[in-house]
């Protein structure tokens, strides 16, 4: 009988939680949508803000760039994940929607069963159609921002017109901002938790950027002030490798945060990870 606890959220036996700041070491923009369309005058593409006209960076942002970026890893590890989008999900990709939604109905050990067979180590963490994952991402709100606005070029092409180029207005938050980041887990493994800090250094390290404007420079950040709680057992699930107990871990440098998270990411890459099933 396998252990279902990463994946069965009935039962809250650890809850992890990442939080820190990130800090904007390029301009970022996460898009609010334009507010003027008026092709006599010159467009204004606005950032994503708040009530209070704040900048905010979203849950679901960070976890679309969570996704995609662990996606590039798993990939390279050459394990097998589907990206989420569409009908690109694995339950689909495997033909077991079917099956997994009369195990929901029915018995619900066998919806278990087929969801631990058939998905990827994404739509576990991330989750999939009618499945929540197991890790929650907070909106990001400002601790201390400016703003700015830069003229660009866009090239917008509706269908069957020729591609037009106009002049745009491009708001976007300044290098040196600061936002808070918080992330909680339930029920992951010491290899999802690695895995989740390895995107976290990825994104530190500058190889996945937020937001627009990534051929502009824009997106990169850094983590600081990073705090590490973990509430519960230590090892889920009987694939899991055991760590140290790191909880209570707090680093104000990212890097130095990084290096003791160690153990946590090579558990990670030494995992035999038993999903899923060809
Ligand atoms: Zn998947």
């Amino acid at each position: 009988m396998v252990n279902y606890s990463f994946i069965n959220k009935s039962v809250i036996k650890r809850t992890t939680i990442i939080e820190g700041i990130v800090e904007t070491q390029s301009p970022l923009r996460i898009g609010g949508g334009r507010e003027s369309f008026d092709p006599a005058s010159i467009a204004r593409d606005s950032i994503l803000k708040d009530a209070e006209g704040k900048p905010v960076i979203p849950g679901s942002s960070w976890k679309g760039i969570f996704r995609s970026t662990g996606e590039r890893i798993l990939r390279l590890r050459n394990m097998v994940v589907c990206s989420g989008i569409g009908k690109d999900y694995c339950l689909n990709n495997n033909e077991m929607e079917r099956e997994f939604e009369r195990g929901l109905r029915g018995n619900i050990n066998e919806a278990l069963r087929v969801f631990w067979d058939y998905t990827c180590l994404n739509c576990k963490v991330f989750g999939t159609m009618s499945v929540i994952g197991a890790v929650r991402f907070l909106d990001s709100l400002p601790i201390s921002y400016s703003l700015n606005t830069r003229s660009m070029i866009a090239i917008s092409r509706s269908e069957g017109a020729v591609a037009r180029r106009a002049l745009v207005t491009v708001e976007y938050v300044e290098t040196g901002s600061k936002f808070s980041f918080k992330m909680i887990g339930y029920n992951l493994p010491n290899y999802a938790i690695g895995y989740l800090v390895t995107i976290m250094k990825n994104i530190h390290d500058g190889f996945t950027q937020v937001g627009g404007h990534k051929s502009r420079g824009f997106g990169f950040v850094r983590f600081g002030k990073v705090k590490f709680t973990d509430v519960g057992e230590k090892k889920i699930g009987d694939e899991d490798i055991a760590v140290k107990d790191m909880s209570g871990l707090e680093e104000e440098d990212g890097n130095k945060f990084f290096e003791k998270m160690k153990p946590f990411m090579e558990v990670f890459n030494s995992a035999k990870i038993p999903y899923p099933k060809k």
